[in-house]
């Protein structure tokens, strides 16, 4: 009855009031006639926190522009290998190892994205400011990754025998115009096995992402003929209409309620300041709790743009000396989706929270999950312990005090999600 003790915690614990109610949470329904190997894995990340540390900043310095992940997810996987695991790179570039379950028709994965969002050019070196590290990814997706690894090796170095296979993924395009290519190819690839999939995005344990944020990016081109600053005055300039368009644009009204939400995140155009542009380019992003309130922003952005050109059009002193063409092109699209309350993904997240007493409030956004969502794939994005900040800017950090907690409610989760092969005592 010993071994059966922990599972006896983990899915009995009196519920204590959380931040989200759960009175849909189905009866804990997995129950394991062994767990001394899963204590065995909670036990290894304490003994292991430096090595840990040592894995993320080692591949926070190996570059991974988007479309440029190759040779972080080579060092990925190597680790993953030396761990035991059967690993292969799919055509995507994505990094998969295996552990292989007793019932190889259900398969969970837990994925962490390899790609920053940091051109190639940034310099990536990791600082140490007292317990604080520092540097551009460290903690997105530094800590997914190093959560990854860790667990991958817990499990193993633990003999623990799931009952559905494991697939621990390091997933290619997850940043901006990835536009999630490597979560798709995945779910493309796995659909009709794949029962869960836990997303590591990033530091922190206060938080899950059960709600998949639908967005849209989009890049407007305006082109004319081009000339010169003097001699060809007059003539109608993209720069100036995009300047137009941007200024109508910015002044749309977007509700409230649902959350809608737009950025002008790039702007881009003209070759020197004597020179009146031929081309001049906007990069936008869109967000929104709903689907209808994105095809409307997405008309008004077209609208606006038309109506820049025209402005500027009409403006132009000489309009024989050309005319401009636009373009609105869609970059990306990430689809909506939500995780229902009563799944037993969500309950085995609330079950591991109780057990290493955490609480986390459920939050919509963008994620790989948006993917495995869309698909009615039950999924859920979190954070792998530990604090960090400034993600996506050049003062990224992160903290791994707290980060033991956060692996151990990550370890749980997925086994509560792959359950366990029932009779393997080791
Ligand atoms: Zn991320």
């Amino acid at each position: 009855m010993k071994h059966a003790a922990l599972w006896v915690i983990l899915f009995c614990m009196p519920v204590r009031p959380a931040s989200v109610p759960h009175s849909n949470r189905p009866a804990p329904s997995t129950q394991f006639a062994d767990n001394s190997e899963v204590r065995s894995a909670l036990a290894w990340f304490a003994r292991n926190l430096a090595w840990i540390n040592e894995q993320q900043s080692r591949l926070t310095e190996i570059p991974a522009p988007p479309f440029q992940e190759a040779q972080r997810a080579a060092a990925v996987k190597l680790l993953l290998a030396s761990s035991g695991l059967e690993v292969q790179i799919d055509k995507t570039g994505n990094v998969i190892g295996e552990l292989r379950g007793t019932n190889e028709k259900e398969m969970v994965v837990l994925s962490a994205h390899l790609d920053t969002v940091f051109p190639p050019s940034t310099e990536i070196k990791v600082r140490h400011d007292r317990d604080r590290l520092l540097a551009p990814g460290i903690s997105d997706n530094g800590t997914g990754l190093a959560a990854l690894i860790a667990i991958a090796r817990a499990c193993q170095e633990s003999h623990i025998k799931p009952r559905r296979t494991i697939l621990f993924v390091a997933d290619v395009g997850e940043e901006g115009e990835g536009n999630l290519r490597g979560m798709r190819a995945l779910i493309e690839a796995y659909k009709p096995k794949l029962k869960a999939v836990i997303v590591l995005d990033g530091s922190g344990t206060d938080h899950v992402t059960t709600k998949a944020l639908a967005s849209r990016r989009l890049e407007a081109t305006i082109n004319g003929p081009g000339g010169h600053s003097w001699s060809d005055f007059g003539m109608p300039n993209p720069i100036n209409a995009l300047v137009r368009a941007s200024v109508r644009f910015i002044n749309t009204k977007v509700p409230a309620a649902p959350r809608t939400t737009f950025n002008i995140g790039q702007i881009e155009g003209g070759t020197s300041i004597n020179s009146i542009p031929y081309e001049a380019k906007l990069k936008v992003d869109i967000r929104s709790e709903s689907e209808d309130e994105l095809t409307k922003l997405e008309s008004a952005l077209r609208d606006c743009i038309a109506a820049g050109v025209r402005d500027e059009m009409e403006s132009s002193r000489d309009r024989s000396k050309g005319k401009l063409e636009w373009k609105v092109e869609l970059l990306g699209s990430r689809p909506g989706g939500e995780l229902p309350a009563n799944s037993s993904l969500l309950a085995a997240l609330r079950s591991a929270d109780e057990y290493v007493g955490n609480q986390s409030r459920i939050e919509r956004s963008s994620t790989d999950a948006n993917v495995p969502l869309a698909h009615g794939i039950d999924a859920i994005s979190i954070g792998a312990g530990g604090t960090g900040g400034g993600a996506h800017s050049l003062q990224e950090w992160y903290e791994p005090a707290g980060r033991e907690m956060g692996l151990k409610r990550v370890l749980l989760i997925l086994l509560g999600a792959s359950g366990l092969a029932e009779g393997k005592a080791r």
